[in-house]
């Protein structure tokens, strides 16, 4: 899928020296999501503080990693992350063990493992966001492999993407509608009123303005597309 760019936009951005590029983004119900390795860490207390990088400051946050990780908790119970706390000397704190317990290496991962913890080095699992048919009732059943997931959808439905975990359960909901095939070009908050705006290339893109009535909402086109949709 990430070789063939089936489902990657064929937008082009630009740079900050203006420079044209062609974004790693895949526009898709789950998102990105749909095609990540389910690697599941949380941003470290360093994260959100002021970071001075090669190239530039990266300014802190107005929120802190304490005021995130409740959700973190919740997201990784949503998430069926799988992993052991206490082995990552990078772990920020947490109150509560993972939600199920780490993912037994293949073969040749172990030897790989206890080979580098005998050179002195200190690996760890890495924290997998999966729903394995053991752990709950009503999980996909299929044999997972994970060297399936970074780059593929996963059809069994075993990797825990946006779209089987948040969009899925959201839809329960009456009032809850997910319209495909429509590209969002501007945020206005106001009456609510959907204009369909203008056609533009395939048919599949068809493209809306939209009108909110709600003071709040939640804008989730990834960050880059969601800044321009909100400006
Ligand atoms: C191959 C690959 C492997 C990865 N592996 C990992 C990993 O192991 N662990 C990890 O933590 N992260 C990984 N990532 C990154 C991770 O997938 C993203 O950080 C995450 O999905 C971002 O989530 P998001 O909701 O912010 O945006 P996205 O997932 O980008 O979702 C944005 C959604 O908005 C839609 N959209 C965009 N613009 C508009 C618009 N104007 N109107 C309407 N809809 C719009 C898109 O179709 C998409 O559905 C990986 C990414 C890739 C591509």
């Amino acid at each position: 899928m990430v070789v063939k760019g089936r489902y990657r936009t064929n937008e082009v951005w630009f740079d900050k020296d203006n420079q044209p590029f062609a974004p790693f983004t895949h526009y898709v119900v789950g998102g990105n999501s749909k095609m990540y390795g389910a690697a599941s860490f949380r941003l470290r207390e360093s994260d959100f503080q002021q970071t001075q990088h090669e190239s530039g400051i990266s300014p802190a946050w107005p929120l802190t990693y304490a005021d995130f990780a409740p959700y973190y908790d919740q997201a990784e119970q949503l998430y069926s992350v799988h992993g052991i706390r206490g082995v990552d000397p990078t772990e920020p704190p947490t109150s509560k063990p993972y939600p199920f317990g780490p993912i037994t290496p293949e073969p040749f991962a172990k030897d790989l493992y206890e080979n580098v913890q005998r050179a002195g080095l200190k690996p760890f699992p890495i924290p997998m966001a999966v729903r394995l048919g053991q752990d709950k009732l009503g999980q996909p059943n299929a044999p997972t492999v994970l060297s399936n997931f970074d780059g593929f959808p996963d059809p069994s439905e075993a990797k825990a993407d946006a779209h089987v975990t948040n969009v899925r359960a959201a839809l329960q909901f009456p009032n809850v509608t997910l319209q495909t095939n429509t590209f969002a070009t501007r945020l206005i908050t106001g009456p609510l009123r959907v204009i369909p705006r203008r056609r533009f290339g395939p048919p599949a893109a068809l493209r809306y303005l939209f009108r909110f009535s709600d003071e709040e909402m939640a804008l989730a086109c990834g960050p880059h597309r969601a800044y321009r949709v909100a400006h």
